[in-house]
């Protein structure tokens, strides 16, 4: 509990001191604690110390903690980071309040025809393969535009930005590649007409490459949580 407190705070220090190196106000970045593979207590600890966002990959681990959370009397905000089949659109639509996930347009359709009227539109990021691997997940860049113009266009979701999980490098300037073209393609979609105000991008290891350039949601887990087995 102290150590999640402890760790969650090293990161919220992190975020602050690259926020100042780069002359943006803090409240400009939001930390979405990823906690995949981590129990319903370790959420709980996070809770404690102040975290509200939280980001899970797959559906059912998410669904299961949840549950076990479900007598916290914090609201909180669940993200979903990892691939999204079509199979699960439907719960997704139910439960969580981001998808940072979606590259394919059938996902975003499904998504709004399954939010329930009764909640607020459910908020999307676009996963974009920024760095072109053949294996990755995401939309191709050159296909990101239409892609954004077709989600932006349906009911019940509000289209947010780009989400990207760049190969992972070393160093602060090769990191800062990668997140570097994610800002430009958000920059050419907003000068296309769309209003995007989120960039998803930034992990444990490169949060400060991300934030530099322009990152709004940093994703880090084993930062706060420790490593994953
Ligand atoms: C696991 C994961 C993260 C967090 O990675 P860390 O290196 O543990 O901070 C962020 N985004 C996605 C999509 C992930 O799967």
């Amino acid at each position: 509990m102290e150590i999640v407190a402890e760790k969650l705070q090293q990161v919220l220090t992190r975020i602050a001191t690259a926020c100042t190196a780069s002359q943006r106000p803090v409240q400009s970045v939001t930390l979405l604690a990823v906690t995949k593979t981590f129990g319903a207590q370790s959420i709980r600890d996070a809770v404690a110390a102040g975290q509200h966002a939280f980001g899970e990959n797959h559906v059912q681990e998410a669904l299961e903690k949840m549950a076990a959370l479900a007598d916290l009397r914090e609201p909180l905000q669940w993200h979903l980071i990892g691939p999204l089949q079509s199979n699960k659109t439907r719960v997704v639509a139910e439960r969580f309040d981001w998808v940072h996930s979606v590259d394919r347009l059938k996902l975003a359709e499904r998504l709004s025809a399954q939010r329930p009227p009764g909640l607020p539109p459910l908020q999307l990021c676009l996963q974009v393969n920024i760095s072109g691997e053949a294996s990755k997940s995401g939309v191709p860049p050159n296909e990101a535009l239409a892609l954004a113009r077709a989600v932006a266009a349906l009911p019940r979701l509000r289209l947010r930005g780009l989400m990207a999980i760049p190969q992972p490098v070393t160093g602060f300037e090769a990191q800062r590649v990668p997140h570097r073209a994610l800002a430009r393609l958000l920059g050419e979609l907003n000068a296309a007409g769309l209003a995007l105000d989120t960039l998803s991008i930034g992990m444990s290891a490169d949060l400060e490459a991300a934030i530099a350039e322009g990152a709004t949601i940093v994703r880090v887990g084993s930062a706060i949580f420790g490593a994953r087995s």
